[in-house]
């Protein structure tokens, strides 16, 4: 096929992979999604990137950008056509530029997130972006997602981090936007247009971030809570007292815990069973003592206005890395269980309460016996509120025949309540068609507009978002 061996002369016929077992590319990281690629491509620079695109689009076939595969909405892996080209930027991996004084780092799309922190790290700074997927999830995809992760309370979701990129057009072009400008007016901005596209729009080869100084403590605790009321009357007064050192605030209800134990028995739980679980996070610029002393008086305090029962503080960075391995886990113990109904939703952190109490009744009434894994970012208003089946079901079974009813009830009760849809994960395919229902109509038509006129063939990640 002509098409092949254009692309074998553009990036090497090693880097063509036509044949064998491509499951690492064509199946996503829930085991949800299972595609068939054309081919897998591997280009190592921008230059073969964009020789990629060049010959995809003058065959008008179309192109799967991905990074890591670790998307849990089906936007990074191709259809089951078997007329896609998956792109995979794992190659292109480099740390390109490290400028201390103008605190930012210039990395190349497929650097592994893990690898990025740790080239901040070496140089005395922090990239403050963390999520339990990071030793094998992209700069890229993090852009192409604008993933949120467990520091968006204190720095932003990816987005506020990116301060330019390096992006090849769907027509092969290469835009080099990697500004490490805080400031920039210059017309439309079309950094912001390509982070959160989902490999619909572009490909974004790579990305200047910024960084911030390194905390000179980090405290951790985990805290009983015997509602949701009471962990949002604690992020208020953790918030108050803090102020900007609150760098984490996670919620996880007992169900998702009593996952992780199932499926993790080795894990250590510092506190017996909960209703809620709350692990917070500061981060001082002053020394740790002071920081354990301020951390102590937050939690008595808590303590004795009855928002807490019982609370259990790091003593080491061994121990504050048990205490996030516990709420990392989640996702991984929930994938051992089984598929189940995933909901990234946001809502006004006022709003949580009541939505989870309503919700979590209409589900009940509707399907009795459900499972709910409710855990996340309570800090950003950002809840992973997932139905998975009665115990003893065919998790499978419940998925295909429920999923539909299950989305129509959490998601009238999102917008009920002031939320999207969408919080972190993006649409992929799995909430385009929730998205054309639910999304303002002027909204949908303007970005179906930017769809046109950047990529007017159709070729950039088709059936996603859109
Ligand atoms: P992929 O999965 O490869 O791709 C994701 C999307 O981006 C696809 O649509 C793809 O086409 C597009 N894309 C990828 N690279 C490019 C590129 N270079 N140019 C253009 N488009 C591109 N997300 C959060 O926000 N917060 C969390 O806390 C969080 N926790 C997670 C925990 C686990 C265990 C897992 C498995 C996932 C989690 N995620 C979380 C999901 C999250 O979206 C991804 O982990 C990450 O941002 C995706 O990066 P990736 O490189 O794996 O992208």
């Amino acid at each position: 096929m002509a098409l092949i061996e254009e692309l074998r002369s553009a990036v090497g016929t090693a880097h063509v992979l036509t044949e064998g077992d491509l499951s690492a590319w064509e199946l996503d990281w829930r085991r949800r999604w299972r595609g068939r690629a054309l081919a897998v491509v591997r280009p190592a620079s921008t230059a073969e990137v964009a020789a990629v695109v060049r010959a995809c689009a003058a065959h008008r076939v179309p192109l799967v950008p991905q990074g890591g595969n670790t998307g849990l909405v089906g936007g990074g892996v191709p259809d089951d056509s078997g007329e896609q080209v998956l792109l995979s930027l794992t190659r292109m991996n480099r740390v390109r530029e490290l400028d201390r004084a103008n605190a930012t780092m210039t990395v190349e799309a497929g650097c592994v997130l893990q690898a990025a922190q740790e080239a901040a790290a070496a140089a005395g700074l922090l990239l403050p972006l963390s999520l339990a997927a990071e030793g094998s999830c992209t700069i890229g995809g993090n852009l192409a997602t604008n993933a949120g992760g467990t520091q968006v309370l204190r720095y932003g979701t990816a987005r506020a981090l990116c301060l330019g990129l390096e992006v090849v057009t769907a027509a092969g072009e290469v835009w080099n936007g990697l500004s490490g400008l805080r400031k920039d007016n210059t017309g439309y901005d079309l950094r912001d247009l390509f982070v959160g596209s989902e490999g619909t729009l572009g490909v974004i080869t790579a990305a200047t971030l910024q960084l911030q100084p390194q905390p000179a403590a980090r405290t951790t605790a985990l805290a009983a809570c015997a509602s949701l009321e009471a962990c949002v009357a604690l992020l208020a007064r953790a918030r108050a007292s803090l102020g900007p050192a609150l760098t984490g605030f996670e919620v996880m209800n007992a169900f998702s815990l009593a996952l992780v134990t199932k499926h993790f028995p080795q894990l250590p739980r510092p506190l017996p069973a909960a209703p809620w679980t709350v692990l917070l996070e500061q981060s001082d610029a002053e020394g740790a003592e002071h920081a354990q002393q301020r951390f102590e008086a937050l939690l008595e305090a808590a303590l004795e206005a009855g928002e807490i029962d019982d609370a259990a503080v790091a003593a080491s960075i061994e121990q504050s890395k048990a205490l996030w391995h516990l709420r990392e886990s989640i996702p991984l113990a929930q994938s051992e269980e089984g598929l189940n109904i995933k909901h990234d939703i946001a809502l006004p952190v006022s709003s949580i309460p009541s939505f989870v109490a309503s919700t979590d009744a209409a589900l009940e009434a509707a399907f009795a016996g459900v499972r709910l894994v409710d855990f996340g970012h309570l800090g950003d208003g950002n809840l992973h509120y997932n139905v998975q089946c009665p115990e003893g079901g065919d998790a499978a079974a419940f998925l295909h025949e429920h999923e539909e009813a299950v989305n129509a009830i959490v998601y009238d009760a999102v917008i009920a309540h002031g939320g999207s849809i969408s919080a972190e994960h993006g649409i992929g395919a799995l909430k385009r068609d929730e998205l054309a229902q639910r999304k303002d109509a002027v909204a949908l038509g303007l970005m179906r507009a930017i769809k046109q006129a950047l990529d007017p063939q159709g070729i950039m990640n088709p059936g996603r978002v859109l």
